[in-house]
C-alpha cells in the first residue's frame, strides 16, 4: 500500500486525508495506521480503483483512471472515523512557479468569486528552498497580479488557498471538510450492539465505532408480533449506520417464543426487565461466538421504567461482559441532534411495533431487585430457551456499498 516513489501525481485532483486521535498512538501507532488505512481501502471500493498511501500523518487518494467517483469518495470518506480533515487537491512539482500554475488552473472558479484571500503554506520538506513565509508571498503576489479583482486579508479572507510542500510533491488546495474524528473502527476491537428501530441504539453504535469498535449487531425479533416491515426497518437503520461502522453482522434473533413463555410465566410487572435479561444473556452469547468483548445498548438514565438504575442493576446482573451504554447520561434532543447528523432519524421515527412495545405492563416495576428476578426465574427453563433462540439466528451481511 505505501508508494515511495517521487513521481508527481499526474491526476488532475487527488484527496489529502489528516488523520487524526491516533497520532498520538506512540508505539501502537503503525498498528492503528495500518487498520486506518485498510478501512480507507475498503470504503473507497464502490467508487472505483484508488491508490493509497501514507506518509507523516497524511494519507494520500489518487483516482487510477475516470471512471471514479470522485464526489461519491469525497463523501463516503467524511465518515471514516480516524481522519480529523480532509482536503481535495491538485499535486504539482515542488517549485515556486509550479505552485502558482496549479493554483491558476485548480482554484481560478474559487478565485474569481471571491473577494479577499491569503495564502498559507507548509513546508515539510525541509529541502525546499524558500520558507513557507517566503512561499506564500511568491504565490500571493502572483495571485493578485492574475486576479486585480482580489485583495489581500490576513484576518478573515473568504478564500485560503494552501500549499504544501510534503514528501513526494506539492499540493494545492482550498476546501478542507472536517473529518469523522475519532479512532479507526476496528482497533479498540470488537463489541456486541443491541439493535432496536428506535432513536438512540443508532446512536449508541455510531458514538462506539467511533472509539474504534466494530460491532456486530442483534436484533430480537418476534414474529408475527412485530412485522417483517419492522425488521426491514432495522436493517435499513444498520445499513445507514454502516458508512461509518463498516462491514457488519445483524443476528436477528427469534424472540417470539421466549416473549409467549414470559407472558405465561412472568408476572407482569416484571414482564420488560425478564425480558431484557433475556436479550443481555443471548447478546453474551453472540459475543462469545464472535469474540466480542462488550456489549452496547442505547439506554439513557431514565428515559423508561426499564432504563432506572435498579433496572440496570437487574439486566447488567446477567452477564460478565461490560455494557456499554454511550448515550446514557443524553437527553433525547441531544441524540436526535445526532441521529439527525448521522442521517438515521427518519427511518428511527416511521412508526413500528418493536418486541418492548408489544407486550408492555400496565404497571412496570421501576425499582426491582436481582434477587425478585432470580426468584421469578426459577419459575422457567431460560437456559433452554436462550439456547433454542440462540441455535435459530439469522445472520445477515450489511456492507457500506449495499
Ligand atoms: P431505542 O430508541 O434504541 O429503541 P428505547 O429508548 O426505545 O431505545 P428500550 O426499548 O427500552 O429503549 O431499549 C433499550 C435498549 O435495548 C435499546 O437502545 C437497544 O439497545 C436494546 N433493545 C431494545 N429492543 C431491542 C430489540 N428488539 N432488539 C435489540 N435490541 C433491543
Ligand atoms: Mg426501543
Amino acid at each position: 500500500m505505501q508508494k515511495l516513489n517521487t513521481d508527481v501525481p499526474v491526476v488532475p485532483e487527488m484527496f489529502l486525508l489528516k488523520m487524526g486521535e491516533l497520532v498520538l498512538k506512540g508505539l501502537n501507532r503503525k498498528t492503528f495506521e495500518q487498520r486506518l488505512m485498510g478501512n480507507l481501502q475498503r470504503r473507497l471500493y464502490p467508487y472505483g480503483q484508488f491508490r493509497t498511501y501514507s506518509r507523516q500523518s497524511i494519507a494520500y487518494v489518487e483516482p487510477m483512471n475516470e471512471d471514479c467517483d470522485l464526489d461519491g469518495a469525497w463523501e463516503g470518506m467524511q465518515k471514516i472515523f480516524g481522519f480529523a480533515s480532509l482536503s481535495r487537491a491538485r499535486a504539482c512539482r515542488k517549485d515556486k512557479d509550479a505552485f502558482f500554475e496549479a493554483v491558476k488552473n485548480y482554484l481560478h472558479e474559487d478565485l474569481m468569486n471571491a473577494r479577499t484571500f491569503k495564502v498559507e503554506s507548509k513546508r515539510s520538506d525541509k529541502h525546499f528552498p524558500m520558507t513557507s513565509i517566503e512561499l506564500s508571498q511568491y504565490v500571493g503576489g502572483l495571485i493578485a497580479e492574475a486576479y486585480p479583482h482580489l485583495t489581500v486579508d490576513v484576518h478573515n479572507p473568504e478564500l485560503v488557498v494552501h500549499l504544501e510542500v510534503r514528501d513526494f510533491a506539492g499540493y494545492v488546495h482550498a476546501n478542507a471538510a472536517q473529518g469523522a474524528g475519532g479512532l479507526p473502527v476496528g482497533s479498540a476491537g470488537r463489541a456486541v450492539a443491541l439493535l432496536s428501530g428506535g432513536l438512540d441504539s443508532p446512536v449508541a453504535c455510531y458514538m462506539m465505532a467511533k472509539r474504534g469498535l466494530a460491532l456486530e449487531m442483534v436484533h430480537f425479533f418476534s414474529y408475527p408480533y412485530t412485522s417483517e416491515e419492522a425488521k426491514e426497518k432495522v436493517l435499513d437503520l444498520a445499513k445507514l449506520i454502516s458508512p461509518y461502522c463498516g462491514r457488519l453482522t445483524v443476528n436477528i434473533v427469534p424472540f417470539t417464543s421466549i416473549q409467549e413463555d414470559l407472558r405465561r410465566n412472568c408476572p407482569e410487572p416484571y414482564f420488560t426487565i425478564a425480558m431484557r435479561r433475556y436479550m443481555m444473556r443471548i447478546s453474551e452469547m453472540v459475543a462469545d461466538r464472535v469474540g466480542a468483548h462488550a456489549l452496547v445498548t442505547g439506554e439513557s438514565l431514565g428515559q423508561v421504567a426499564s432504563q432506572t438504575m435498579e433496572a440496570m442493576e437487574c439486566t447488567g446482573a446477567v452477564c460478565r461482559l461490560p455494557v456499554f451504554r454511550p448515550v446514557i447520561g443524553m437527553d433525547k434532543e441531544e441524540i436526535v441532534k445526532i441521529a439527525r447528523k448521522i442521517g438515521t432519524f427518519e427511518t428511527s421515527i416511521l412508526p413500528y411495533e418493536d418486541c418492548c412495545t408489544v407486550f408492555t405492563p400496565r404497571h412496570p416495576r421501576t425499582h426491582p431487585k436481582v434477587s425478585e428476578l432470580e426468584e421469578i426465574e426459577k419459575n422457567y427453563n431460560w437456559q433452554a430457551l436462550c439456547q433454542e433462540a440462540f441455535d435459530h439466528i439469522e445472520r445477515i451481511q450489511i456492507r457500506p456499498q449495499d
